[in-house]
């Protein structure tokens, strides 16, 4: 009963509530992709492969756009306890009789163009290019797949192609075979489950740069760009070149990276850069006018152990992948530039929570079912600011240590916001889940008005939070005041907070609130 008490409880607690519109029940395990892209025109045909783990009575339900024309649809080795499959609007539903715990493959073959997912698209320089762009739930357009974010899975593809074009898929190049009218099928594999958003196929002219080894104190992992030929000296010797040292850094402070290799792709997509695992693309325009930044190949490198590595179980908690990649990308600037880079790149975040409007809504705004209006400043400069207030809260080792626990855990798994609070109560064995309610579930942030009252030998100083009622108040443990040189801490909790300090016999003439750059707030001093 205790125990029963205790897991409804653990359930309601909005830290670990999900509220995607579909859940799947059965597991993939594997996908083995076959796909053809034709040498004109953008028909391709594929056949796909999968390994599922039966969970329950449910059919089967997996997730193919309606473009893509199923013909023909197998469950080799398997007969009994199998219907037979539908086709109902967005998904292929296979009816199954087979016993919890059962492995089932299915083997689905099918063509069409697809409608978004997989683009077709000619580059600068006037070659034929095509490439995945998946990110949240555009796998399905291009092939059968249990699209959800807690659903990863390894995968191998095998991917058939023109001679003279290159293709980057995840994880390792195992061979490329030549075929019947002049093309080839590159193989490739990752063994490491990932979710669906990151399982892609480029196909393009590369040119293609080993960058060497990262990691090799803990395991080594080699990294290369590839380029469309004409951005590859710039790319290399510009945002690229410090691959291997920002792996190294990721490592040291969160461990192993996930996967055997990294690769650095031009790619053709809608965002700056999608975290493909094992495969970063990046926006090939930006690389193309030299004004793609190095921030953005830190944060895609980032993603790989945090949104790749350890991926959110529900789309809700997409700051533990955005956030994490945005104060990763920070923890480079500070390593490569200093205090005072990472107290930039932290003031930057901080103004667009301030101008932005989704600060009236909380970080775990489970009321919205846009995926893509999710890509807002709650989950990238505010998640980021999650993670850096909590470091100034527990201090740098008992931060790093439970960053490290939490991704030892759930790597190459899923996992929700209270997953990630455990792992740092338990690591400072001190129970912070006032922090994560207050950061993840009220919106906004403090609006301080700081008054201080200088009497006798005393100093008094008074904490006002001022912000709207609806954001409610916030607690500042220690929240440090810098009084002509002399450094005051004050909890400041509730509406108004005060504190005395001895030793202030004239009126103080010079006061910083938080001088550390520790927390998100805005303050004026009275
Ligand atoms: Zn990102």
């Amino acid at each position: 009963m205790l125990a029963l008490l205790l897991a409804l409880q653990a359930v309601q607690s909005p830290l670990a509530q999900r509220s995607d519109s579909a859940v799947p029940v059965h597991d993939a395990l594997h996908y083995d992709i076959a796909l053809t892209i034709p040498d004109t025109g953008n028909v391709i045909s594929g056949r796909v492969e999968t390994v599922w783990l039966i969970a329950g009575p449910e059919p089967l339900a997996i997730d193919l756009d309606s473009a893509m024309v199923v013909s023909s649809f197998q469950t080799p080795g398997r007969r009994a306890g199998i219907g037979t499959w539908r086709r109902e609007g967005g998904r292929l539903l296979l009816p199954q009789r087979l016993q919890v715990g059962d492995t089932l493959v299915t083997r689905i073959q099918y063509t069409g163009v697809p409608a978004a997912g997989l683009v077709f698209a000619t580059n600068g320089s006037g070659q034929r290019v095509v490439f995945a762009d998946n990110w949240p739930d555009q796998a399905r357009r291009w092939f059968p797949s249990h699209d959800y974010p807690g659903d990863k899975a390894s995968v191998a593809f095998h991917v058939e192609v023109a001679a003279g074009m290159q293709v980057r898929a995840n994880g390792v190049l195992e061979r490329v075979d030549t075929v019947a009218a002049g093309h080839a099928v590159w193989h490739y594999r990752i063994r490491e489950p990932i979710p669906t958003y990151t399982m892609v196929v480029g196909a393009a002219h590369f040119a293609v740069t080993p960058m060497g080894n990262a990691a090799c104190q803990l395991k080594c992992v080699p990294q290369s760009v590839w380029t469309f030929p004409i951005d590859s000296a710039w790319s290399v010797d510009g945002p690229f070149r410090a691959v291997n040292a920002m792996v190294d850094l990721f490592t040291e402070q969160f461990g192993t990276y996930p996967y055997e290799e990294l690769a650095h792709v031009q790619a053709v997509t809608q965002y700056g850069g999608v975290e493909n695992s094992g495969a970063i693309w990046y926006d090939n325009k930006a690389i193309a006018r030299h004004t793609f930044p190095e921030r953005t190949v830190a944060h895609e490198i980032g993603h790989q152990w945090f949104g790749d590595g350890v991926t959110e179980g529900d789309w809700h908690h997409l700051w533990l992948s955005e956030g994490f990649a945005t104060y990763l990308a920070a923890l480079w600037a500070e390593h490569a530039g200093g205090d005072s880079a990472l107290a930039a790149a932290m003031s930057g975040a901080a103004q667009s929570v301030f101008k932005s409007k989704i600060t009236e809504r909380p970080i775990l705004d489970f009321e919205t079912m846009d995926l893509m209006g999710l890509l807002n400043s709650n989950n990238y400069p505010k998640g980021s600011w999650v993670l850096h207030s909590l470091r100034g809260l527990v201090g740098d080792s008992t931060f790093f240590a439970g960053m490290q626990l939490y991704y030892a855990r759930f790597r190459n798994g899923n996992a929700l916001s209270s997953d990630f609070a455990a792992a740092m109560n338990e690591t400072a064995g001190q129970d912070l889940t006032w922090y994560f309610l207050q950061a993840l579930t009220q919106p906004g942030y403090p609006d301080l008005v700081v008054r201080a009252a200088q009497a006798g030998d005393s100093l008094t100083l008074t904490i006002r939070q001022v912000q709207p009622e609806a954001w409610g108040t916030y607690r500042m443990p220690g929240l440090e005041f810098l009084v002509d040189g002399r450094l005051l801490r004050v909890d400041v909790e509730g509406r108004e907070s005060t504190a005395s300090f001895s030793g202030f016999a004239v009126a103080p003439e010079k006061i910083r609130v938080d001088p550390g750059g520790w927390w998100l707030h805005t303050t004026r001093i009275e």
